[in-house]
């Protein structure tokens, strides 16, 4: 059966990551027999230059037949004066909602090799392997009524809303516990349900379902408690489940525990499992077409893809372990070289290179 693997490689580093994540899955995919259709098109400020708007009908059309979807990064200063609502980010708003994408899943996974790159002490974070299950397209983001407006003395106000129904947190909820069920088996809800309904009714719904799953140790903690913990200690911790705004702050204190932003993998899911996947970083305008990038979250991404869309489970960990492999033989792209290593350090093609090559020595059973 033909896989519909469809490529966003975006703006500024997106193409170049996107391409080396390409080869890899190649080669696992020739050794697994996966058989990959690959489709490219556009996402972002390069879909704004050639088709006039940042998700185009015709990325809309092959986004919803895909299988999974791989994005490179969208973004820069090159449309940065457009207005809000015609920027490059825009695009990606756009197809997490079109697709009903309301599972964020962000892994926080430490290379044994990486451990001095965290900003805390090695001994805190060897090991450490966390994943963060983020709901995506409710919540404080989305929630209405939302604006700017003058009020009837004259004072302007902002107002957001922070919404979520029951139907929303079970789902994301499901996920979470099925996600813990397949690791450790522990999961931490985070709210805020001392101050907030929406997230006393979200610790309500999850303490509901944990009945269904006695296998998973559900636990709660309030959000700026779970903040201090993922600091002070990281590893207690296995799934954590949470909103929209407090997921993506959350995700990114774990992020930076791992050490660096060019390591990080993400998946946002639907109901039928079907993804996108995306390095956690940016468009990185400052060394965009430098060869410079660090390939890595985007292979680590595109096991996910395999993993978590294509059920290709061996697949995925080869990817894995071919990342893992090239860090123990000491290779680094210059954002993981500190100091003087930066001048041995290894461009975006050549890190694809040694990736690929780790992949061709496994040998066929790994
Ligand atoms: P960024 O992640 O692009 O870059 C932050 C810093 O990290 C930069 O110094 C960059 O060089 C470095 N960096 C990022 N990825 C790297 C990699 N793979 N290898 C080596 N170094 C890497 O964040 P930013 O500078 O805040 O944003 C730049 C643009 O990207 C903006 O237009 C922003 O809106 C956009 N953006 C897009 C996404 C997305 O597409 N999902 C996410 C974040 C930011």
């Amino acid at each position: 059966m033909t896989r519909r693997i469809l490529l966003l490689p975006g703006d500024g580093i997106g193409p170049e990551v996107i391409r080396e994540a390409r080869r890899v899955l190649e080669v696992v995919g020739d050794r697994h027999a996966l058989d990959l259709a690959f489709t490219e098109a556009n996402l972002g400020g390069v879909a704004i230059d050639r088709e006039g708007q940042a998700y185009p009908s015709t990325t809309q059309s092959l986004a919803r037949e895909a299988d999974a979807i791989l994005l490179g990064a969208v973004g820069g200063p090159k449309w940065d004066s457009l207005p809000a609502s015609q920027r490059p980010e825009r695009g990606l708003l756009a197809i997490r909602s079109d697709l009903d994408l309301f599972c964020n899943l962000r892994p926080a996974l430490l290379f044994q090799e990486l451990a001095e790159a965290s900003s805390l002490r090695a001994e805190l974070v060897a090991g450490l392997d966390i994943l963060i299950v983020r709901e995506l397209t409710g919540g404080i983001y989305f929630g209405e009524p939302r604006g700017i407006h003058t009020r009837d003395d004259g004072v302007r106000e902002g107002v957001n809303t922070d919404r979520y129904s029951e139907t929303e947190i079970r789902r994301i909820g499901r996920l979470a516990f099925e996600a813990a069920r397949k690791r450790d088996g522990r999961l931490c809800s985070v709210d805020k349900a001392n101050v907030l309904e929406v997230t006393m009714l979200w610790r309500e719904v999850m303490e509901s379902l944990s009945g269904e799953y006695p296998d998973v140790a559900l636990s709660h903690l309030y959000v700026d408690n779970a903040a201090m913990q993922l600091v002070r200690e990281p590893k207690q911790f296995d799934v954590m489940v949470t909103g929209n705004l407090f997921g993506d702050i959350l995700s990114d204190i774990a992020a930076m525990l791992t050490g660096s932003i060019g390591m990080l993998p993400s998946a946002s899911l639907n109901a039928e499992s079907r993804g996108l996947y995306e390095p956690v970083h940016g468009s990185a305008p400052d060394i965009a077409g430098q060869d410079k990038a660090n390939p890595l979250a985007t292979m680590l991404s595109a096991a996910m893809l395999l993993r978590y869309s294509l059920g290709a489970l061996e697949a995925a960990d080869q990817i894995e372990q071919g990342v893992a492999a090239v860090l123990a033989q000491g290779l680094r792209t210059s954002d993981l070289s500190a100091g003087d290593a930066q001048t041995g350090a290894l461009g975006t093609r050549a890190m694809g290179d040694a990736v690929v090559a780790a992949l061709l020595a496994q040998s066929p059973a790994q």
